[in-house]
């Protein structure tokens, strides 16, 4: 067994003192490791060396948070990279099946899972969907196989089209169409004969199945656990035939899922659904997430990265109070208030709970000030310089009508805004000196 790759990479920090920023060379070593880790998990090689430069660009300079330790904090940008790049339909598991009765094509090499992934998907559409679907098998080469979607099928409450023998591939997807047809069914899978590898007469076969059928949707089933071939394979049906998405199976094995990842690299197709075990329910659609954990090799990832964002914002909070404690309130510090208080629900909820500013939320509130001045305020902080922002004393007449203008709002509306942030930088001052501040924050945070 390999250690997984968070141990590893805390192993390799907890040797390095901890430094303000990811240094060039911590980056570099914690990806040394990340790339035997993908490598491992059967990522192809070009996927791997493109994926580590990405990680590289987006960890390099970047702040390490106090209570992470650096390793953590890469795991974490690989874990965001990997996701990113997993990340394909907002909903894979939605099929095409509009105009009944739509036909699903299903292609694969043999013993990947094809036949079980029919049946899987059928009874899915039937008890999540209520479709009426019909299935049928090609695979005039191999009885076996045409039973074995038989039995799946009277095992699921599924019809399937009854064994003609003596008829080809062609013949059978005519009849399931025509069928499918005068049966009002909403949809008919065609379940593809495999081989063993791909050869000109699969290849011509589906084809010929394809042109007749005019699927709506082409899913491809590859073995998860077959790793680079799987991506192979994948890329040639995809070149051949033309593929509309993917299912991995055997995701339930030993497999780290890097096949996932090389897949949608490589190929650009959508993975839609995993198999996750023989049984008629083992199939679900495709989470990035769950296979980004998975290439990580870390269950609690998701806790970590959440960890780290709460770290991020308290040390925000405490950096924003020790400034306010000294008197300093720019317009950086009223923008990020601005933005805190719009994920607090509101003027009114945020300035109750801080004292002193009770009557001034309600005053607001009355006077018609709602999260559509914040949004406005935001955007009229977000239009001025650098240097006005950290100097609201810079804010001239002119200067003020450019600001305005780039915010598309009145110069009132910028002048109430100068004149809120003088108040409350004038409070924030008194509420340091007494203390008062330190709690007023805890609730903000
Ligand atoms: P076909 O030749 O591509 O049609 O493959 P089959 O559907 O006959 O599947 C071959 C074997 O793999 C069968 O024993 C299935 O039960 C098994 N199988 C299919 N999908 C999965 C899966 O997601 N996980 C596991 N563990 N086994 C699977």
């Amino acid at each position: 067994m390999f250690e997984n790759l968070s141990e590893r990479l805390s192993g390799v920090f907890d040797k390095l003192t901890k430094q303000g920023a990811l240094s060039d060379d911590d980056v570099k070593t914690a990806l040394r490791e990340v790339r035997v880790a993908l490598l491992e998990a059967d990522v192809s090689l070009p996927v791997a060396r493109d994926f580590i430069k990405a990680v590289q660009e987006k960890a390099t300079g970047q702040a390490v948070t106090k209570s992470i330790t650096p390793g953590q904090q890469v795991v974490k940008i690989v874990h965001d990279e990997l996701q990113h790049v997993l990340t394909g339909d907002a909903d894979p598991g939605a099929l095409k099946i509009d105009n009944p009765p739509a036909p699903i094509l299903m292609v694969g090499l043999q013993g990947s899972g094809k036949t079980t992934t029919t049946a899987k998907l059928a009874k899915r559409l039937k008890e999540r969907e209520g479709k009426r679907v019909l299935m049928a098998s090609l695979d005039t080469n191999r009885p076996a196989a045409m039973e074995q979607l038989a039995i799946l099928g009277g095992q699921i409450g599924v019809d399937t089209l009854p064994i003609v023998p003596g008829e080809d591939p062609v013949q059978i997807a005519r009849r399931a169409k025509t069928q499918a047809g005068l049966g009002g069914y909403d949809v008919y899978m065609l379940d593809t004969a495999g081989r063993l590898h791909i050869d000109q007469e699969l290849i011509a076969q589906a084809a010929a199945v394809r042109d007749v059928a005019n699927p709506r949707e082409t899913l491809l089933v590859v073995d998860g656990l077959t790793g680079q071939d799987a991506v192979n394979v994948a890329q040639e049906f995809d070149d051949k035939i033309g593929v509309t998405g993917v299912v991995l199976t055997r995701m339930d094995g030993d497999g780290r899922g890097g096949a996932a990842l090389s897949m949608r690299a490589i190929t650009g197709k959508p993975i839609r659904f995993v198999g996750l075990g023989e049984k008629m329910d083992a199939i679900e659609t495709f989470e990035p997430e769950r296979i980004a954990g998975r290439i990580l090799g870390m269950g609690d990832i998701v806790a970590l990265v959440e960890k780290a964002q709460e770290t991020i914002e308290a040390e925000q909070a405490e950096r924003m109070m020790k400034r306010f404690q000294k008197g300093r309130f720019n317009m950086n510090d009223l923008k990020m208030q601005l933005e805190q208080m719009m994920k607090m629900g509101g003027m009114e909820g945020m300035m109750g709970m801080m004292p002193g500013m009770n009557k001034m939320g309600k005053q607001m509130a009355e006077a018609g000030m709602d999260d559509s001045i914040l949004k406005r305020q935001i955007a009229l902080i977000n239009s001025m310089t650098k240097k006005e922002r950290a100097n609201p004393d810079l804010l001239a007449a002119s200067r003020k009508k450019r600001i305005a203008k780039g915010a598309g709002l009145e110069v009132s509306e910028l002048n109430r805004l100068v004149k809120q942030h003088k108040q409350m930088a004038g409070m924030m001052k008194k509420m340091g000196k007494g203390g008062m501040l330190k709690q007023a924050m805890k609730g903000m945070f």
